[in-house]
């Protein structure tokens, strides 16, 4: 047990709703905040209470007389009522996820939504997500990320990731240890053969960071009984470099299906063009036909 003492108390925080982030793998990934909140509030609520309780025990964080309240996707809409009558009364509420930061992936959403309508303050206690974790080990550019998430596993899958093959940004997606190796060998025909970053168990004991082209991950990954957590990571495409013919058919094209200003845009963002060069591409295109 790591011995948290510190000033504070019931009553001490003030009154509103705290999206409380706690660690991905490693126990000591907590905030002294996140510590203080789960200390202090006056009502707690998780997507998994065990999990929560478990974390507050290695603490040393006393739950007390304090309810202790589940949060999650099937109970949220009779549940919430209660957290915002909490609320109401004044008091402090702070809500966890079972790992990492609420609303990524995971609930908190509705509750956030509901909690900023009804004028209460939204507050959060920042701290691990696995992303942000993978992110940073990945080694592929920082500057620009997109979080897509869990790609959808039926229908519509495969529109869902060519839509992403136009993103100018590092992809970030959550996987199933069982189904990385299909995702792998679908991202390398939606999306080419980009460099790309499995990470699995971060800050965890078995963490592994395996980098590769997508086309040498899917292989690897093939066959593998793959246990523990994944996080994918996919680098940007090159960027198309056209020629004038080019771009100016594609303008032409886009302009048959779309307004002006969408077919600049779409063209500007195909060919890595600037917008104001692209609409003016367009304008005299369109004036011309
Ligand atoms: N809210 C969490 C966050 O902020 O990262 C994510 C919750 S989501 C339900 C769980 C997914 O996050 C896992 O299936 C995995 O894709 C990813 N994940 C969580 N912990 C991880 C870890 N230690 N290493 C790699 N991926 C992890």
């Amino acid at each position: 047990m790591s011995q948290f003492t510190a000033k504070g108390g019931r009553g001490t925080l003030d009154p509103g709703l705290y999206f409380v982030a706690t660690p991905i793998g490693s126990a000591r990934d907590i905030t002294l905040r996140a510590l203080d909140i789960l200390r202090d509030a006056d009502v707690i609520a998780a997507e998994d209470t065990r999990t929560l309780r478990h974390l507050m025990d290695i603490h040393g964080v006393a739950l007390g007389d304090r309810p202790l309240v589940a949060y999650h996707d099937h109970n949220g809409e009779r549940i919430r009522p209660r957290l915002l009558r909490a609320l109401a009364e004044g008091k402090s509420v702070a809500y966890a996820s079972e790992a990492g930061t609420p609303l990524v992936a995971d609930p908190g959403f509705q509750l956030s939504r509901a909690a900023i309508a009804a004028g209460y303050p939204v507050r959060t206690a920042p701290g691990p997500s696995a992303a942000i974790a993978a992110l940073t080990v990945a080694g592929l550019p920082s500057d620009r990320f997109l979080f897509a998430g869990f790609p959808p596993t039926g229908g519509g899958r495969r529109k869902w990731l060519a839509d992403l093959a136009a993103v100018r940004a590092t992809l970030i997606f959550y996987e199933s240890p069982k189904r990385v190796g299909e995702l792998l060998g679908d991202l390398l025909s939606s999306l080419g053969n980009r460099q790309a970053v499995v990470c699995r168990e971060l800050t965890k004991r078995f963490e592994e960071v395996t980098r590769g082209s997508l086309s040498d991950l899917a292989g690897g990954f093939a066959d593998r009984d793959v246990k523990g957590e994944i996080v994918v990571l996919v680098d940007r495409g090159e960027e198309q470099i056209a020629d004038e013919e080019t771009v100016d058919e594609a303008m032409r094209k886009a302009l048959m299906q779309m307004s002006v200003k969408d077919a600049a845009q779409a063209v500007a963002e195909a060919y890595g063009l600037q917008k104001r060069a692209a609409y003016q591409l367009a304008l005299k295109i369109g004036g011309e036909e």
